[in-house]
């Protein structure tokens, strides 16, 4: 039996409920706003819904698809995406994936720590990894570095692809 860690792992790549997965962060990205005071307006909600469909990461031009899909009466124009994804990324509700290009619902809302991503080039999807002692980011304050933006993004695949053996 592992040890009990008491931040929450990423369920990304194994097996699971994910209604309930998408439900509990959903619930917590709401909970999350209301403590901070910020508004999780409808299309700000509708677009972070949209991206917890599932644990793979979603180009904003596929959000504006959804949107879209969804809101079958207007044409929403691209801005309107960006300005939500921008409000999700600011509240650590989402992130960009920079090496896709694209967005991913975070994994455990309001984290304060540095993220790092497995990416998995078989299935797509994503799994964070909470970085709470990042050797890298310790190494560039002990140099007197101030970082601000850091992302690690790893790739390769998933124990499931590997056992596809794709
Ligand atoms: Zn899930
Ligand atoms: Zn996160
Ligand atoms: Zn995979």
């Amino acid at each position: 039996m592992q040890a009990k860690y008491n931040t929450r792992h990423s369920v990304a790549f194994e097996r699971h409920d994910h209604r309930h997965c998408q439900h509990q962060l959903l619930s917590e990205a709401k909970a999350l706003c209301t403590k901070r005071n910020t508004r999780l307006t409808r299309r700000r909600l509708q677009v972070l819904e949209i991206l917890l469909r599932s644990h793979q990461p979603m180009r904003a031009y596929e959000i504006l698809a959804c949107l879209n899909r969804v809101e079958s009466k207007t044409m929403i124009a691209p801005p309107i995406v960006y300005r939500a994804l921008e409000f999700l990324l600011d509240e650590g509700l989402a992130h960009r994936i920079e090496s896709r290009n694209a967005f991913i619902s975070c994994d455990r809302p309001g984290h304060q720590c540095a993220a790092q991503f497995l990416i998995c080039n078989g299935c797509e999807k994503i799994a964070e990894l909470e970085n709470r002692n990042s050797t890298v980011i310790s190494e560039a304050a002990s140099l007197g570095f101030s970082v601000d933006h850091a992302v690690v993004e790893i790739s390769g695949h998933c124990a499931e692809c590997r056992k596809n053996g794709s």
